[in-house]
């Protein structure tokens, strides 16, 4: 017999609290007050949404918790969704001036303005702590009428024949062996008329939508990096540097590796410093957590944190697949907004902005839906035209190669790079094509590996487990492992071993992953040993594995890392 479980029934469910959601529950409530207010007033006709309900769930224990970015935000989203928000206390700080460097082992050499191409100037945009503007934005949104529950992570989605009917959220007091414990809680049933995912980067209900309405038919897959990063207090640095902004090129990427860095600082004399390593790698020992250790030993990088003090930590995975790899983002029932659909400029580094807007355009179409009692695909469908005849399309069109233009190397990523600017982002052809960043490792025996590990010296570098502290990452031990291994776990001992390595105790920047001793084995091969309450949430193995054999599931509600500063 099915469990029974508690059903909410709302308007609009909205799947996670970060620029995306927020924005698409601030601009829907909105319309609907608006709305509202026009028919009590006569002055237009329609339904009474005066008793409309709309919800985000967010995974983690609080708003903001869980959001990782770099960040120079550009403000035109926050701009268009709150006109006077500076007025209204949103965080961050202008950004006043900003170098791109090239870094060459031990050496660096500052491009000369001209030099730069036009997405990488960042004055007049906006230096934010993420954490801190969706803390900002959970708080508005609130103010407006709209929903907001943490610890409610959305575990599947709720589908009937072709059309999402809503998601159910995760148990709650589920025992490592999936038995019930006295706490147990059943999750919810959240019934919704419009279900819009707002998961960011490989949100995991995402991920099913598009496999089950193969959404990415025709497209490209989408391509990944994984972003590290910490913050650092470096007293008196505000003096000299505060709205500086500085991205890497080089050093120490292999040349046909992709990536940079960044320093930015941020005011209160903190500093962001972070590393981009992008997961379309060959070499299965690839490290971002090391690369981006490593990274801060350069003397250039080395010299801007120089008397500071690490403070936080956190790793995140970026959509960089641009535009080629937009799922379709509608079907009966259900809007993909934000980084979960591919909405990020990979030539900016830029989502923020990108988010915000997409999810103020699924607001006007679950509006619209909502207004005519039709939510099916003739009417969500009505999102990809607005995004069509949006900034939004002008902006990542225009850079749809740029990404793939990386695949051959620096040098002719140069090349290539300057010929798209020429041609309005067209570059040899009009769709490069791309490949998924697992398909691109090769196995052990195949590459020379260049990965290496620095010495951690916990005054500039910092291990993995030092770094997780500093992330704030607590999860609820005794509960089911919510990363799954969906192969038996003696091919973790054998195939994965011989040919890759386990490479999954490389790219996860969390040390959740760890080949131990296995006594119990005969042929004295070691054993996977998952630390599932290290996981950042950053996604990397969901993406990376050769052999697609781990997913990424939802832990229980409230678990994952305390991001503050990020
Ligand atoms: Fe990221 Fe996976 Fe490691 Fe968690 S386990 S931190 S999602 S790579």
């Amino acid at each position: 017999m099915p469990e029974e479980r508690e059903v909410l029934e709302l308007d609009a469910v909205i799947v996670g609290g970060g620029p995306a959601g927020l924005a698409c529950a601030y601009r829907l409530q909105e319309l609907i007050d608006a709305h509202n207010e026009d028919v009590a007033a006569g002055k237009k006709e329609g339904p009474d949404l005066s008793e409309a309900m709309i919800a985000v769930l967010e995974k983690g224990a609080n708003v903001g918790d869980h959001v990782l970015s770099g960040a120079v935000m550009d403000p035109r989203g926050l701009k268009e969704l709150i006109p006077d928000y500076e007025a209204q206390g949103c965080p961050g700080i202008d950004c006043s001036s900003d170098d791109v460097v090239l870094l060459t082992e031990g050496k660096s050499v500052k491009f000369p303005g001209f030099a730069v191409p036009k997405w990488l100037h960042n004055v007049g945009n906006r230096i934010v702590s993420i954490n801190r503007l969706v803390k900002w934005l959970g708080e508005k949104v609130e103010e407006k009428g709209a929903q907001v529950f943490p610890e409610f992570p959305a575990a599947d989605l709720l589908i009937d024949g072709e059309k999402v009917l809503g998601v159910r959220t995760g148990d709650k007091g589920v025992d490592k062996d999936g038995e019930r414990k006295p706490n147990y809680e059943p999750g919810m049933d959240v019934q919704a008329k419009v279900t819009i995912l707002a998961e960011g980067t490989r949100g995991s209900l995402t991920k099913k939508l598009v496999k089950r309405f193969a959404l990415d038919d025709g497209k490209n897959p989408q391509v990944y990096a994984t972003g590290v990063k910490e913050v650092w207090k470096v007293p008196g640095c505000d003096a000299k540097s505060r709205g500086r902004v500085v991205h890497t090129m080089g050093w120490p990427l292999a040349r046909d590796e992709f990536g940079g860095g960044w320093v930015y600082f941020m005011g209160e004399d903190l500093v962001s410093v972070g590393f981009v390593t992008g997961l379309d790698c060959a070499d299965p020992a690839t490290d971002p957590h090391a690369k981006f250790q490593r990274f801060k030993t350069h003397p250039y990088v080395k010299e801007l944190l120089a008397g500071g003090e690490m403070l936080r930590y956190g790793a995140k995975t970026i959509p960089e697949g641009g535009w080629w790899s937009r799922p379709q983002s509608y079907v009966d029932g259900c809007l993909i907004v934000g980084d979960a659909g591919s909405n990020l400029n990979p030539a900016r580094l830029k989502g923020i902005h990108t988010a915000i807007k997409t999810g103020m355009l699924a607001a006007e179409t679950a509006f619209e839906a909502l207004v005519k009692g039709d939510a099916s695909k003739a009417t969500l469908g009505g999102y990809e035209d607005r995004v069509s005849g949006s900034w939004v399309k002008d902006e990542l069109y225009a850079v749809r190669n740029v990404h793939q233009a990386f695949d051959k190397g620096m040098p002719w990523a140069f090349l290539d790079l300057g010929l798209q600017m020429i041609t309005g982002g067209r570059g040899f052809k009009d769709k490069y094509a791309a490949e998924a960043g697992h398909e691109r490792m090769r196995k052990v025996a195949e590459v020379k590996s260049s990965a290496e590990k620095p010495k951690f010296d916990g005054e500039l570098t910092f291990d993995k487990l030092t770094d997780v502290y500093n992330s704030g990452t607590t999860h609820e031990e005794d509960q089911p492992c919510h990363l799954v291994v969906t192969v038996d776990p003696n091919h973790c001992s054998t195939t994965c071993a011989e040919e890759y390595g386990n490479p999954c105790q490389h790219f996860c920047p969390a040390a959740v992953y760890e080949m131990e001793p296995a006594p119990e084995r005969d042929d004295g091969r070691e054993k996977l040993k998952i630390n599932g309450s290290n996981c950042v949430h950053c996604k990397t193995c969901d993406i990376m594995d050769p052999y697609q054999a781990i997913e990424w599931v939802t832990p229980e509600g409230g678990g994952g890392p305390v991001y503050t500063d990020l």
